[in-house]
């Protein structure tokens, strides 16, 4: 593929959380192939910005490109904490370099202080560092995934415990039967009937995508928490997180974490080591929530 020298520099100066950089200029090529050209050109360059754009929304794009100039867009310290010194991580998604909401980082912001306290306050690395049977390992870490939505972009269901906030929606007065929702709604769990939204909360996943595109606040979110999920891992037995809560608050996230260490530091451990995720399998997560 051919770059045009404005479409490269176009692409480099797009604002894109760090972990999705590399992907503009992929997707310029992709729409250039697409159309059966062999050159990237500035026009082609503008649509990927203004894809991400419209991905990301006008705020996250923002702050992404006063992070790019080096300006202070006072994102919360919690977020760039390294625990260096512990046996465990708290991973944040891309939020954490301000893609997508504020509403989203807030609620992110709400729990990694107390779950970084908690942890510290049960002694985790020591819990661990009593436990562990071989060298100190990357694998001996708790991993703590803590993810903006259920888009879940950073694999919460393969992190020893997954934290996802959750938007619980909830219908007021006032629809103006656009069917906006409806075709928004990815899960398929939103209907018009008799020209009346309807939630199936089988199916609904709380991402809360509807209520972003209501334009009357007919649909809004009622209830804002957390799910929680445990025992994943993408290791030499991979094993994806089972559901410990579908919908939580704050404080039931800290006793489900609380819970899932102590059960840990509890498990009968014979010559073999036993981790997080193996803990959660064998034990299962009935008596976690
Ligand atoms: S998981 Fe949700 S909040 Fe986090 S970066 Fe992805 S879309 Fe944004
Ligand atoms: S919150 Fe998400 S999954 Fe639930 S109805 Fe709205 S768009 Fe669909
Ligand atoms: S987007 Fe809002 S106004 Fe439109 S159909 Fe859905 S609830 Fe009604």
């Amino acid at each position: 593929m051919n770059w045009d020298a404005e479409a490269e520099k176009i692409i480099e100066e797009i604002p894109l959380p760090p972990i999705m950089g590399r992907f503009a200029r992929m997707d310029a090529e992709r729409r250039a192939l697409q159309r059966g050209l062999d050159t990237v050109s500035p026009a082609i360059a503008k649509a990927v910005e203004k894809g991400y754009e419209h991905v990301f929304g006008k705020e996250a794009t923002e702050i992404v490109r006063r992070m790019c100039l080096g300006e202070d867009v006072e994102l919360p310290d919690e977020f760039f904490e390294d625990d260096d010194d512990e046996l465990f991580k708290i991973e944040i998604c891309p939020a954490k370099f301000g893609a997508c909401t504020d509403g989203k980082r807030r609620m992110i912001q709400d729990i990694v202080a107390p779950v970084r306290a908690l942890l510290k306050k049960l002694g985790t690395t020591d819990i661990i560092l009593r436990r562990a049977l071989t060298p100190l390992m990357s694998h001996h870490v708790l991993r703590v995934a803590v993810i903006g939505c259920p888009n879940c972009c950073m694999s919460p269901y393969f992190a020893d415990i997954g934290i996802i906030c959750a938007f619980r929606p909830g219908l007021r007065e006032g629809c103006v039967q656009c069917g906006l929702c409806v075709k928004t709604c990815a899960e398929e769990a939103l209907c018009l009937e008799d020209g009346v939204p309807l939630i199936d909360h089988e199916r609904c996943i709380d991402c809360g995508a509807c209520v972003e595109v209501c334009p009357k606040d007919a649909i809004c979110i009622e209830q804002k928490g957390y799910k929680v999920v445990a025992g994943g891992t993408g290791s030499r037995h991979p094993r994806i997180a089972s559901t410990v809560t579908p919908f939580t608050d704050l404080g039931g996230v800290l006793r489900i974490v609380e819970k899932i260490v102590l059960a840990y530091r509890d498990y009968p451990q014979g010559n073999k080591e036993i981790s997080f995720h193996g803990m959660v399998e064998r034990a299962g997560t009935q008596n976690l929530a």
